[in-house]
């Protein structure tokens, strides 16, 4: 394996040391293969808003393959979660499954390129959108909207048909819609940015992208694979009130399992295969095993008061955090949407978009991660990522947390060069 890895970010390349074995997890938990005990609040990073080894879960799991594990054919499994995440997002009529995140996204680009005839796409510098070709872009340099690919391997004519903004910036939106709006088939953002820390956008600039891209007949994609079931049952979507064109799912959805998939009212799926032209398919799509894990994590998600009880251990997190970062003397912002935490070792105020990211702090964080892990926490091996609470997660390791903060904090200070 690459890097000893099936995904480039588990490797430590931003950090120092090597990273665990992972071995088992339960609840709020992981163990290494060397015994070894670490606090997670990365979750996988986003899938267990229930925690590890959930015992609903692990249930559903078993029983389900028992009954086999892949039929290649369609499986009340999956109309039973289609059924349960339609009802959350009210605004689509269908879905499709796929595995990932990634071609959850990917399979939304060409759905709206294939529904709007038109070839180009705007995204948001800081977002993560999966590993797609036409999304592995970056802006390009000076006053060139028009993306350069940040992946060898991405031919330069399609990642020239990608636009790169800014987040936090309707200016530049409205300046692009006014020069090429005709041409833009989709506009895709995360309505919750949390792939370079947590970038918290004003409603305005959401609620900005929805007119330009109703008044220019391009299409809003609101990727909520890590918002999705997060934030609230129906994402930033139900969250903020805003109608996206098409939303895409991920992590949550599949509870610990490859789950991905992306919705949109009728009109719009009808161009999907088999009913229209845009192709797009899955040997393991819509698994049984799969859906079973991502319906009883969605039947949990259910259950009274549980999102008031993300919101309330995250603003417990959040506040035990500022205590230690202040006793530090580190500068720092918070920022926090219910469970999803972001943690800047800058100045406030926290940053909206990644330009205002101070990336030299990504070195301070560096060597606080390894300072962490040594204490039993197990967090993103990258300041550009967040941290995520799970229902798993109690008052008590709030305070255990923050007593390990501490110890980490001062053995970064007393190593400062
Ligand atoms: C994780 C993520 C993806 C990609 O999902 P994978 O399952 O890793 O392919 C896409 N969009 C967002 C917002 C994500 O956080």
């Amino acid at each position: 394996m690459p890097g000893g890895v099936s995904s480039p970010v588990r490797a430590f390349g931003s950090v120092r040391g090597d990273p665990p074995f992972a071995a088992r997890g339960s609840a709020a938990r992981i163990f290494d293969v060397d015994g070894c005990e670490y606090l997670d609040l990365l979750g996988s990073w986003g899938p267990l808003i229930l925690g590890h080894a959930h015992p609903a879960v692990v249930e559903a799991v078993v029983r389900a393959a028992r009954d086999g594990l892949s039929f290649g054919a369609t499986c009340r499994a999956e109309v039973e979660l289609a059924e349960q995440v339609l009802a959350r997002f009210p605004f689509a009529g269908k879905l499709r499954f796929v595995s990932t995140g990634t071609e959850a996204v990917m399979s939304a680009i060409r759905l709206a390129r294939g529904f709007t005839r038109r070839e180009r796409i705007l995204k948001f510098s800081g977002c993560y959108h999966g590993h797609s070709d036409s999304l592995l872009v970056k802006a390009g340099s000076g006053l060139a909207t028009s993306g350069v690919a940040t992946s060898a391997g991405v031919p330069a004519p399609l990642a020239a048909l990608t636009d790169v903004l800014p987040l936090d910036d309707e200016a530049a939106v409205e300046e692009l819609f006014a020069r090429r709006g005709k041409e833009i088939a989709v506009v895709v953002v995360e309505p919750l940015p949390a792939n370079a820390g947590l970038l918290i956008q004003r409603e305005e600039f959401l609620r900005t992208l929805r007119r330009l891209t109703r008044e220019h007949g391009a299409l809003l994609v609101f990727d909520e694979v890590i918002s999705g079931f997060r934030v609230a049952p129906g994402g930033m979507a139900q969250k903020l009130g805003i109608e996206p064109d098409i939303v895409t799912l991920g992590k949550i959805l599949g509870g610990g399992m490859p789950v991905g998939a992306y919705l949109a009212r009728d009109e719009i799926m009808q161009h999907v295969a088999p009913l229209g032209p845009v192709y797009q398919a899955g040997t393991l799509s819509g698994n049984p095993v799969a859906m079973a894990a991502g319906i009883a994590t969605l039947r949990e998600l259910e259950r009274p008061g549980v999102y008031e009880m993300l919101e309330s251990l995250g603003a417990l997190f959040e506040a035990r955090i500022a205590r230690s970062l202040e006793q530090s003397g580190i500068p720092h912002a918070l920022s926090r949407v219910g469970s999803v935490l972001g943690l800047w070792l800058q100045a406030p105020p926290a940053p909206r978009a990644f330009e205002k990211i101070d990336t030299s702090a990504a070195e301070r964080y560096a060597r606080l991660h390894p300072l962490l892990l040594a204490e039993g926490v197990w967090m993103a091996p990258s300041y550009f990522e967040v941290a995520f609470v799970s229902l798993a997660h109690t008052p008590a390791d709030v305070e255990l947390f923050g007593q390990r903060l501490d110890r980490a904090l001062a053995k970064l200070q007393s190593t400062v060069p």
